[in-house]
């Protein structure tokens, strides 16, 4: 097992070649057909059982052991995201606004690592590893199409490990988040309705912009009065739109939000607390209200036993102190739809070197990391998928 690491740093400059040819040419979410195709070829050449099109774009590849054990699934993302690539490096996306500002071509890239560190050197004994390309992380929950293209019921996939570059962690290290990862991301959609008429008579109309002035405030009785404030909720109204002219009374008023939460069950209070609130302030100031809540990502729930398979893996991988647990972050991600149905780690893998330039955030046009840090990613994706094969998760 100590060897892994060895074996996948020779496989170092195949791993960046890929890398850097899915950061030329990147994809949006369900529109990775060439990235699935290069993925689809790879597991097809290793020898591997391949599916294509579980979750439209996305592609499967299994590695069957010797004997019947324990199966776990190794996910990688495949989607860019629509930002005009800004740094002046060879390798640079080639299409105009599209870019791999994500890190998810070293995903990707580290999954197909990780398929050929297995097959050629480290068979599981016993057990199956799944290997998970999963289009549209963005937008649009790639991961849920996955499964409900039957992903994690026709591979009988027990658990589902996943990480994610980070250039706020240097390279060689890895965290994690013990239970909930990060925070539940939901929109809010009001509109606060009431009666047009002249400025200078609001007492023979119903002023929605006044209305909507009340509704904001009380909003955030929410967060410091219903809710336990060990509890964190945030709820931010980014944008509001209303009336036409300074001496018109306006008729209506619509307000944008997100809502984030790190408790699920909170989570599914909140729209009835806010109907609560919208409904209570407008109606006593004689108004209405239309209110949409939408869903969106749920929040990671990291299980304890993946994390310390997470955490056991790199220190014997990279050194003692190479893993550190962190507290939660209030961002997004849709590896969460697989954690609320199978037990699962997502842990960020640092890619974070201030003489590679490797220090712009996720998401940012300079955005790039140090490669060093992709065989790692395959060594530790590959340890810990081994290492599950022979015991599973234990009650
Ligand atoms: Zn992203
Ligand atoms: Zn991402």
């Amino acid at each position: 097992m100590e060897q892994i690491l060895d074996k996948a740093r020779a496989l170092a400059d195949e791993i960046t070649l890929w890398r850097r040819d899915f950061h030329q040419h990147p994809e949006l979410a369900f529109q990775e057909t060439r990235t699935s195709q290069i993925v689809a070829d790879h597991l097809t050449k290793l020898g591997l059982e391949v599916k294509r099109g579980v979750g439209r774009t996305g592609v499967v590849g299994v590695l069957r052991g010797s004997a019947p054990g324990p199966t776990i699934g190794l996910r990688a993302d495949m989607d860019a995201l629509p930002i005009q690539d800004q740094k002046t490096v060879p390798y640079k996306s080639g299409i105009p606004g599209k870019m791999h500002a994500c890190g998810h071509d070293a995903h990707t890239s580290i999954l197909m690592g990780a398929a050929k560190l297995l097959t050629r050197h480290f068979r599981p004994e016993q057990g199956n590893i799944v290997f998970v390309f999963q289009p549209a992380e963005e937008d649009q929950g790639g991961a849920q199409e996955m499964i409900n293209d039957g992903l994690l019921r026709d591979f009988q996939i027990e658990a589902m490990a996943g990480l994610h570059v980070f250039p706020g962690v240097p390279v060689g290290q890895i965290t994690a988040v013990r239970g909930v990862g990060c925070a539940a991301a939901d929109t809010l959609r009001i509109k606060v309705i009431g009666n047009s008429g002249h400025a200078a008579r609001p007492h023979q109309a119903i002023d929605a912009i006044t209305a909507t002035a009340e509704v904001i405030s009380a909003l955030q009785h929410i967060p410091s009065r219903f809710v336990d404030p060990l509890d964190p909720v945030v709820i931010t109204i980014g944008k509001i739109h209303g009336g036409t002219a300074s001496n018109v009374i306006a008729a209506e008023v619509e307000l944008l939000g997100t809502v984030r939460t790190l408790n699920p069950k909170l989570r599914e209070q909140m729209p009835k607390l806010i109907e609560q609130v919208v409904g209570g302030v407008t109606g006593a100031l004689g108004a209405s209200y239309e209110l949409a809540y939408e869903f969106g990502y749920p929040s990671v729930i990291n299980d304890d036993q993946m994390v310390d398979l997470a955490l056991r893996t790199a220190d014997r991988l990279l050194g003692e102190g190479s893993s550190k647990i962190v507290e939660p972050s209030m961002g997004g991600e849709d590896f969460s739809y697989y954690t609320h149905h199978v037990p699962g780690v997502f842990f960020r893998l640092g890619v974070g070197n201030p003489e590679k330039n490797a220090v712009y955030p996720l998401h940012h046009p300079m955005f790039d990391l140090d490669e060093e840090a992709l065989p790692i990613g395959a060594a530790l994706l590959s340890a810990m998928a081994l290492d599950f094969t022979k015991r599973g998760i234990t009650s």
